[in-house]
């Protein structure tokens, strides 16, 4: 599992599941970093808010920090 010190704003993460978009990416920005986290999708620009411990179970690897 990552850890805060992992990943910063407007990293670069691969999420375990991919969004449930026509495009089906698993590519997701972090855009807001906070007590929660906002998403944004790489395929549609859709955003998605994850509490900031499951968003750390749930990212695969931290592509670019
Ligand atoms: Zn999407």
């Amino acid at each position: 599992m990552i850890t805060n010190d992992d990943y910063a704003l407007y990293s670069l993460v691969r999420m375990k599941k991919k969004h449930p978009c026509s495009s089906r990416s698993d590519l997701f920005k972090v855009i807001r970093l906070g007590m929660d986290i906002k998403l944004e999708c790489q395929g549609c620009k859709g955003i998605i808010t994850l509490l900031r411990n499951d968003f750390n179970s749930k990212v695969k690897e931290v592509i670019k920090k």
